[in-house]
């Protein structure tokens, strides 16, 4: 329990771009944490109290693994007594996945777990980096409001973590929550929109640590043949698949296409329909071309990112390993409030 007069905030570094500062050359190299104060001076005279973990190694995100989601989760719940909120300074390649899975990880979460990042490095004159990790550090240490979810932070809005995608390689607005509107907007004040937030849990944090790799996503695409759906649905030790499809869950209804997907279900394969759209969800037998696919138990995603997708049918698989019907029912409904239900 804080019993401080400051909010109390962690900071856990991974990397990516936003951990950049420039050398006396010019080039670009990942800054020490012990002195954000010197890339951040306007934190020193901020009314929280900060401290900071470093990952073992920090990483440009594409090279996030389920094992590094464990390391940050490990780190949250050894320090969660101690502090108020965490930030989590991630690349924004993958910091979708990353907030998804930390989200699935954490059930009972009382405390806001922000994730930023920036599209510009900290030690650049226009970098985005300073302004996203104040507000997130604000956010993070609200007294006014607690937000007892896993979020990301970009550019004046605060997302649902695992309803956010990254969607634009170049714009400092690089984020976007398609199906879920922002939990707090930041202007001249920060407008926190509690309505949106999760309830508060009334249980003790539980962390759950395993995730089974063994999925694969297939994309859909016009022309997309039996050697290619085939070889997906055929790879070794395959445990699940997240099939891409159409607007609102439609899929070819030819009969190599059904029986391939039949045959996978046959073997124990868990099949989930999630769309290509970014808006909007997937709703079996609004359309003839789905079906097939729910007659077979292809099992329908709503409106889940294909972020979400992915991170829950590992976090399910590595959580329930002997369950598959325990998987199958959990991935059709919310758990962390990543789907409309
Ligand atoms: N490639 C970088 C990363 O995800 C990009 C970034 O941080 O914006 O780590």
């Amino acid at each position: 329990m804080n019993e401080s007069k400051h909010n109390r905030v962690l900071i856990v570094y991974t990397g990516g771009t936003i951990g950049m500062v420039q050398d006396e050359n010019g080039s670009l190299h990942p800054f020490a944490l012990d002195r954000i104060y010197d890339a951040v001076p306007q934190l020193r005279g901020c009314c929280y109290d900060i401290d900071s973990v470093t990952l073992d190694h920090i990483i440009d995100s594409s090279n996030m693994t389920p094992s590094l989601w464990v390391d940050i989760a490990n780190i949250i719940e050894r320090e969660y007594d101690r502090y108020d909120g965490f930030v989590v300074l991630h690349g924004t390649d993958t910091m979708a996945y990353t907030a998804s899975a930390l989200s699935f990880m954490f059930k009972n979460l009382a405390k806001p777990v922000v994730l930023t990042g920036s599209q510009l490095p900290l030690g650049m004159l226009r970098s985005d980096g300073r302004e996203n990790i104040i507000c997130a550090l604000e956010i993070a240490s609200a007294r006014e409001a607690v937000i007892p979810e896993v979020c990301i932070f970009f550019e004046n809005h605060l997302y649902r973590g695992n309803r956010s995608t990254k969607l634009n390689a170049e714009n400092f607005d690089a984020f976007g929550s398609y199906n879920y509107p922002s939990l707090a907007k930041v202007g001249i004040n920060i407008r926190f929109k509690e309505h949106l937030f999760l309830p508060m849990p009334e249980g003790r944090l539980v962390v759950r640590k395993q995730f089974d790799t063994r999925v694969a996503v297939l994309k859909l695409f016009p022309g997309i043949g039996p050697d290619v759906v085939n070889a997906v649905l055929h790879a070794p030790n395959l445990q699940g698949v997240v099939i891409e499809t159409y607007g609102s869950g439609n899929a070819p209804t030819d009969e190599w296409f059904i029986s391939a997907l039949e045959e996978a279900i046959s073997r124990g394969i868990i099949v989930l329909n999630v769309t290509q759209c970014k808006g909007g969800a997937v709703k079996m037998r609004q359309y003839a071309a789905s079906c097939d696919m729910d007659r077979i138990g292809v099992i329908g995603g709503g409106d889940i990112t294909i972020e979400a997708a992915v991170t829950k049918m590992m976090y399910l698989l590595g959580s329930f390993p002997n369950d598959k019907r325990h998987v199958s029912e959990r991935l059709g409904v919310s758990l962390r409030g990543e789907l409309t239900e």
